[in-house]
């Protein structure tokens, strides 16, 4: 019965991140009584923070902390990782790998605990790096992580946690789901310090540009590099979906409207109703030339593929993030 399902205890392990803390809201909204979330960070870093849910600050690399995440709970989601954009992954291989820790001990507590399913968040940094050395990227289909040369670190890890989740499957009748994300973005998730991605940081520097009268803006790369972008509400409707499948195997869950980080920057400016000189840093990390995703396996299977436009998707992000720029910057900015 569905209140049954909704009396049942939801646990979210990186609660306090981006996607994290949007399931979490999501959950609430669909009438979820019982949730848990769970993050490393303290509170007050949290995104998103709900007085009525358990809200527990816990390292997940430690066994004892997965055993407590996962005890009582009917459904695990895994979003918690170390990670961040290029700038961050290239630099903190070993930090990245470390989040098998993670996964590995939270399928462990989720077996040991009777949980009924589990989800794990997997990303398009599992592909072969010789499938997307070309910009005009036509797609990665699933098989295309193998032979496997995935994004050295963080998606190595990735990679292995997949496939333990497909063993914890296979050899011990857990209910495993994996999602690889093709870059997320939206409000309340990273957009300064390091860690933000492309979407985030190029609102920010339009943002800045616009707000100090500096009409500048440095991008990383040629700007020729692509990708596809897709808006959290897709995210987690994919989340949901997937989670209540048939889908055994890894699928992508990402938007197939692939642009270059110049047309990003372009979109940007026209939200923002600017134009800014551009200077490209050849040097700065930017990752793979080409990557897009081929969404022929979800529509087939779920009737369905994410679909919010990046222009419409960039708005409120663009908003959100405007907002955080000026309260944390002061009143200057204010006025402009
Ligand atoms: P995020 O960094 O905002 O959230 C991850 C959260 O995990 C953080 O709040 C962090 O504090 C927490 N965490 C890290 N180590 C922990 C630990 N030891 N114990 C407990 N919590 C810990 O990232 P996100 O964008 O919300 O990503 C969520 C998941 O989706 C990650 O697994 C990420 O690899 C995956 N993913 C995201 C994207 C994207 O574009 N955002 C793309 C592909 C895959």
């Amino acid at each position: 019965m569905i209140s049954d399902l909704k009396n049942a205890l939801i646990t979210v392990a990186g609660a306090g991140g981006f996607i994290g803390g949007h399931l979490v809201a999501d959950f609430r909204r669909s009438g979820y009584k019982r949730i848990r979330a769970v993050d490393i960070k303290p509170l007050a870093e949290w995104y998103q923070c709900f007085e009525d849910v358990e809200n527990i600050v816990a390292d997940l690399n430690l066994k004892e902390n997965c055993y407590r995440a996962a005890e009582g709970a009917s459904q695990i989601y895994n979003l918690a990782a170390n990670m961040g954009g290029m700038g961050f992954i290239e630099n903190n291989k070993a930090l990245c790998m470390l989040s098998v820790l993670i996964n590995t001990q939270m399928l462990q507590a989720a077996k040991e605990n009777g949980v009924a399913r589990f989800f794990y968040s997997s990303s398009a940094c599992v592909y072969n790096a010789d499938k997307q050395r070309d910009v005009h990227n036509p797609g990665l289909r699933e098989e295309d992580a193998y032979p496997a040369m995935p994004e050295d670190g963080y998606g190595w890890e990735k990679l292995f946690s997949e496939r333990m989740c497909r063993h914890f499957r296979e050899d011990f009748g857990l209910y495993t789901r994996v999602a690889r994300f093709h870059n997320v973005y939206g409000p309340h998730g990273t957009w300064e310090g390091g860690r933000e991605k492309a979407p985030a940081a190029i609102c920010r520097k339009v943002i800045e540009a616009k707000l100090s009268g500096k009409r500048e803006i440095n991008i990383w790369g040629s700007g020729q590099q692509t990708r596809s972008f897709m808006y959290i509400d897709d995210c987690l409707q994919g989340i949901r979906m997937i989670m209540d499948s048939d889908i055994l195997e890894p699928i992508n869950l990402g938007s197939a409207e692939m642009v270059s980080i110049n047309q990003l920057v372009d979109i940007v400016e026209d939200i923002a109703g600017i134009k800014l000189k551009r200077s490209y840093d050849l040097n700065a990390p930017k990752g793979v030339n080409g990557r897009n995703s081929d969404n022929t396996l979800i529509k087939q299977l779920l009737r369905w593929e994410p679909s919010i436009s990046l222009r419409s998707g960039l708005e409120k992000t663009y908003a959100w993030i405007h907002g955080e720029v000026v309260s944390q910057r002061g009143r200057a900015y204010a006025q402009v």
